[in-house]
């Protein structure tokens, strides 16, 4: 062997003892990751907060229930021994659902008076008291109704187009099934349709109506739009094969009465060395008014707030300050995460990231960022502290509404779970507190924490707020 060519495996051994030294995770960082974890684990604070919440039931925004809930998260907030609790008020719209909500097979040549499972799609106008009695047509999506032209005039629009069951990630199957549910009324409307059935947005089988929001559009009347369950989806769509002819009555009592005041909820723990530089934690505080919103999102704001209450109880004293924000009005106008986006534009403030947790509360996956790749890479680094709490990825990838709307921030966040249960609850009767595991909630809790601890003690590399110190 040439002197030469012992120097160079040298050369290339001392790089390869290097890079395997820097690959070390720091013991430091390692240790609080897992300290975090088995404080989560263990006392569960954040799920237990989330009982009490569910215990005051549904929180559609500008509701008297929502009103409460507010309350309850700034005492929360202050009992917690926060450093700054802000109430920003904001104007939101208030629906409201009213007592009667039915749909009824009327005149067909099999069953009459047969009831179908309806519920009314968030927004919705209502019914004259007596209901609206039509034909149906049943439609797969807006090109097929297009098509049909004249022959959708006075009918009720069925809009039966299943989520997709071929499709791995749920968000996905959601994202192409959607559309029914938010424009079908209008573009119904469109051709002269007098309401809308539309079949839920679920990956479940039972007959549980799923709601959520639908949005009129401005050139066409407002006809009423309901969801249907999917067995009776099913059970409407085999009836009508038999007999095109077949009525429905359609009776709701909801109503849009305009708006009302309510509040994003802030809390904050100030940073010891930058407060000035914020690290956002954040999920919607508002939920649809069935069920108990436990998924969709007051788990979602329990698992930011629990990211503060381990900093307090593992003593940990951030560098940055870390806000955690319960938004308000994500379901039905997303008025909170403008109102907190205007502020913080207006007041000139400085993020360096926001993670947002709006998918459930399940078994951790991964993090979603929007960031340069710099930025990304980074973040992808710190798996090792990550994989503690069950973290398998870092990818670029979207947020959360919310956050979304921040302009100046380096880092936008979404934290991911595993996404294969949610829409078996999502917006409907079945998001209760007990369909919430603590284990796979508080995991959660403690992913979003050893990411915002990190982001706190280092910054961001490429940080819009990096060169100022
Ligand atoms: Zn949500």
């Amino acid at each position: 062997m040439t002197r030469f060519r012992c120097l160079f495996i040298a050369l290339i051994g001392i790089c390869l003892y290097s890079a395997l030294l820097t690959a070390q995770p720091n013991p430091v960082y390692l240790k609080t990751s897992k300290e975090i974890v088995k404080s989560a684990l263990q006392e569960r604070r954040g799920y237990q907060l989330l009982g009490e919440l569910c215990q005051l039931g549904p929180r559609l925004s500008g509701s008297p229930t929502s009103l409460k809930a507010i309350d309850w998260a700034k005492s929360t907030m202050e009992r917690m021994g926060l450093d700054r609790i802000i109430l920003q008020p904001v104007k939101v719209p208030r629906w409201v659902r009213g007592e009667v909500e039915a749909a009824t097979i009327v005149s067909s040549t099999r069953v009459n008076w047969r009831p179908l499972r309806v519920a009314a799609l968030g927004g919705s106008v209502g019914t004259p008291p007596e209901g609206i009695t039509a034909p149906v047509i049943e439609v797969q999506n807006f090109e097929e109704l297009k098509s049909l032209g004249e022959r959708v005039k006075g009918k009720i629009v069925f809009f039966n187009r299943p989520f997709p069951r071929d499709v791995v990630t749920t968000f996905r199957g959601y994202g192409m099934t959607v559309d029914q549910r938010v424009h079908g009324a209008s573009e119904a409307a469109r051709l002269g349709a007098v309401a809308v059935l539309v079949r839920s947005v679920t990956t479940s089988e039972d007959n549980v109506p799923h709601v959520g929001g639908m949005r009129y559009a401005k050139d066409v009347p407002k006809i009423p739009a309901a969801a249907i369950g999917i067995q009776d989806a099913d059970y409407l769509s085999e009836l009508l094969k038999e007999d095109p002819e077949l009525t429905v009555n359609i009776q709701l009592g909801c109503e849009n009465q305009g708006e009302v005041w309510s509040y994003n909820v802030i809390g904050d723990l100030l940073g010891s060395e930058y407060p000035e530089e914020y690290v956002v934690v954040a999920g919607h505080f508002d939920s649809w008014d069935k069920g108990q919103g436990a998924h969709d999102d007051g788990g979602g704001c329990l698992q930011a707030l629990e990211v503060l209450d381990i900093f307090k109880r593992l003593n940990i004293k951030p560098r940055r300050t870390i806000r955690c924000i319960f938004y308000i009005n994500e379901e039905n106008g997303i008025r909170g995460a403008l109102a907190y986006a205007k502020m913080a534009d207006s007041l000139g403030l400085k993020h360096v990231a926001a993670i947002e947790s709006d998918r459930g509360c399940f078994t951790p996956r991964g993090f979603s960022v929007t960031a340069d790749s710099v930025v990304i890479e980074r973040i992808a680094g710190w798996l090792p502290y990550l994989r503690q709490a069950g973290i398998e990825w870092v990818r670029p990838g979207g947020s959360g509404v919310d956050v979304a709307q921040i302009k100046k921030i380096t880092a936008l966040i979404g934290y991911v779970p595993d996404s294969q249960r949610y829409f078996d609850f999502h917006h409907s009767e079945k998001d209760v507190y007990e369909a919430v595991n603590p284990r796979e909630f508080e995991l959660g809790a403690a992913a979003m924490s050893i990411l915002t601890y990190l982001i706190s003690e280092e910054g961001l590399a490429n940080s819009p707020t990096h060169s100022t110190h």
